[in-house]
């Protein structure tokens, strides 16, 4: 028994039973509770309605809706906040598991995640996005490149920053490395975050990839904020 079981005892992170034999991470009976945004098979979706004028656009989904009152937000905090990486890569891979239903690995080229400042990463000891990214890109058999973007500039927690205030503060944030140049050039890039909130963050990478060249990009994320 590791120190893992004593950080997460194995409970349902959304309804705090006892998971029992044969459940992992999630139970049954949440998981098939799970509120899916089915964006991955819905043109025009909520998601891509949002992103489109922010990037050159081609497709975008979550797994699910993040809605306020719902108990779904518990398990996305553990991973996000405190540090429950396990948990992450069972959701990623859910999500993994739509996308390559819906033929996604055929219109993408290479997976890149959203990145932390380096400052940041160290305090969390990892970048969500990435944890994301590496399942969806290994489950979908796609190169994955979780340095192509660096982040500049820290930004401090943005949660309750107005949409404006949060993409002032947020352009100009991310590069392409010169040295990364030829991994983006001419690719089909699908772009990983943890939640899809305003676009701020998704919009100021995708410009850093646009200005290296990329083809086209598209978006997944764990939760779409409605
Ligand atoms: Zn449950």
């Amino acid at each position: 028994m590791g120190i893992g079981f004593l950080l997460f005892p194995d409970l349902c992170p959304v309804c705090e039973r006892l998971l029992v034999r044969g459940e992992r991470h999630i139970c049954l009976g949440c998981l098939s509770d799970l509120p899916y945004s089915y964006f991955w098979s819905w043109r025009n979706n909520p998601a891509e309605q949002l992103l489109e004028g922010m990037m050159p656009l081609d497709m975008a989904a979550s797994l699910l809706f993040y809605r306020s009152e719902s108990k779904w937000r518990a398990p996305v905090r553990r991973f996000k906040y405190e540090g429950d990486r396990r948990l992450g890569t069972y959701m990623a891979a859910l999500l993994a598991l739509k996308l390559k239903e819906s033929g996604w690995e055929d219109k993408i080229d290479l997976v890149v995640p959203v990145p932390l400042h380096w400052l940041k990463e160290w305090q969390r000891g990892f970048n969500q996005a990435a944890v994301i990214s590496a399942e969806i890109a290994s489950a979908m058999g796609v190169a994955h490149e979780p340095s192509v973007i660096k982040r500049k500039k820290y930004t401090f927690t943005q949660t309750k920053k107005d949409k404006e205030h949060r993409r002032t503060a947020i352009a100009g944030a991310f590069s392409v490395p010169a040295g990364m140049l030829s991994k983006v050039a001419g690719k089909r890039i699908l772009l990983v975050d943890d939640v899809l909130t305003t676009g701020a963050t998704l919009e100021a990478c995708a410009k850093a990839l646009a200005d290296a060249g990329c083809c086209n990009i598209s978006v997944a994320t764990l939760a779409f904020v409605e």
